[in-house]
């Protein structure tokens, strides 16, 4: 493992969940929406776990910046980095494929919103986020710079913080009893523990 290979399974990690998440993007737009907790609220929260997350290691992958938190490259952080980067995408594959036509990227209910609680879902109620946050440790074991590898849990940690009380008030609102019965027997990250 070498810091540009690092790098480059950095890169591969957010095009892979690009590839992953585009046709959900696309057949969205087709699904109309019933219920929404969209609002400058949920809008800034998402710039700002999509700086974390993406815009400022990019950017310090293309130009090295900020130049002051490099601390030296270590390859078996770095490979350690590269095997929770393959969970997250694995994450990310099977909450996509199990959430189909009733996912959102920000909060939303659909017409004919099924609760899903089947797949990854069974074992614990929020399994994107749990991937969101694998992709956050992958960036800080992967990029050997504090501000670029913190970053993505700087940013992804406060959208999940601010964001999930809402949407689990949202899924009562639109299920009732089903999702009540359904938070009694799923942790929200981590199956059991958390
Ligand atoms: N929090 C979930 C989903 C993230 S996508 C996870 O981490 O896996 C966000 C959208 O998913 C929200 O608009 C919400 O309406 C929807 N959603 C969340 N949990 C759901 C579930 N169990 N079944 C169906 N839709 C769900």
């Amino acid at each position: 493992m070498t810091p540009t290979i690092a790098k480059a399974a950095f890169v591969l990690l957010a095009a892979g969940w690009y590839v992953i998440r585009i046709p959900h993007v696309r057949r969205s737009r087709r699904t109309p929406i019933a219920r929404s907790a969209r609002g400058a609220c949920e809008i800034t929260l998402l710039l700002i776990s999509l700086t974390g997350l993406g815009i400022v290691p990019f950017f310090y992958i293309a130009t090295g910046f900020p130049k002051f938190a490099a601390y030296p490259f270590s390859p078996a952080q770095a490979s350690l980095g590269a095997i929770v980067a393959v969970a997250s995408l694995v994450m990310f594959y099977l909450t996509h494929k199990a959430l189909g036509r009733n996912w959102s990227v920000t909060l939303e209910v659909r017409e004919n919103h099924k609760l899903v609680t089947e797949g990854v879902y069974r074992y614990v109620r929020h399994p994107m986020y749990s991937a969101f946050w694998l992709w956050a440790i992958a960036q800080a074991l992967l990029l050997p710079n504090l501000a670029a590898g913190l970053s993505g849990l700087v940013g992804f940690g406060t959208l999940y913080l601010f964001r999930i009380a809402e949407e689990e008030r949202l899924m009562i609102e639109a299920f009732g009893e089903s999702y009540r019965g359904y938070m009694a027997r799923t942790a929200r990250l981590i199956p059991w523990v958390l």
